[in-house]
């Protein structure tokens, strides 16, 4: 019985989980939450002209790369999805992060925006769950944009400037969840998680199950 259900893991196809929400909501420290609690989930590394900001990680947060090494990634067309110049920076996802662990029945957690889910959910349909995080408020977004002390006056107006314009976006997700509690939204995103991974179309190795059920009920 462990053989069979063991089987039908390996043959799953991988789902692509897509994390949005506006600047200062706590995204990060969501998507970590969900990586670090499971093995079956990797994080999609994105591309990204701007600066690493204090503890971020070449590699593990971003590749940092100069415009004129994402100006090679274009030229190759080695992007899944990019987005030019959100706040002064470009970004994209490599296809490298994704289609291998796909086909192989792993999970991929992207953080990209609304733009780049657009395009993903072109791409790559009923394999695309995106989920979109609303702040509880305006005000408590701001508090937590300036307490991360990590971008200057400057960026952090130009970051309250397009978040209206990023929730208008909202209704574009499968899923919507107020982050009041990091807790509470984990569990949330767990939850989802596991639904999406027992959908019938995930499962891809069902087909052969069921036949082995109905040839072992016709020779019973
Ligand atoms: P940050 O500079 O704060 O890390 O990210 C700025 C915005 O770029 C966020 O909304 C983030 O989700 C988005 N982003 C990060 N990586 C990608 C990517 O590969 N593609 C797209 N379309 N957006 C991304």
């Amino acid at each position: 019985m462990n053989e069979v259900i063991d089987r039908l893991k390996k043959v799953r196809k991988g789902a692509m989980f897509i994390i949005e929400a506006p600047s200062g909501t706590g995204k990060g420290t969501v998507a970590k939450e969900i990586l670090k609690n499971d093995p079956n989930i990797k994080f999609s590394v994105s591309v990204t002209t701007r600066p690493p900001r204090e503890g971020e990680v070449e590699g593990v947060d971003y590749y940092f790369v100069t415009d004129e090494q994402y100006d090679e990634f274009l030229a190759q067309d080695a992007f899944y999805e990019y987005v030019d110049s959100q706040y002064g920076a470009r970004y994209g996802t490599l296809r490298s992060e994704v289609d291998s662990f796909i086909n192989v029945g792993q999970d991929v957690l992207f953080d990209m925006d609304w733009a780049g889910a657009r395009q993903m959910r072109k791409k790559a349909g009923k394999d695309v769950v995106t989920i979109y995080l609303l702040p509880p408020s305006i005000k408590e977004l701001r508090k937590r944009l300036e307490n991360r002390g990590t971008d200057s006056r400057e960026v952090i107006e130009k970051r309250m400037g397009i978040i209206l314009d990023k929730i208008s976006h909202w209704d574009e997700f499968d899923y919507v969840i107020v982050n009041v509690s990091l807790e509470e939204t984990v569990r949330k995103i767990q939850k989802i998680i596991s639904g999406e991974r027992m959908k019938r179309v995930r499962q891809v190795g069902l087909k052969g199950f069921v036949q082995e059920l109905i040839k072992e009920a016709k020779e019973d």
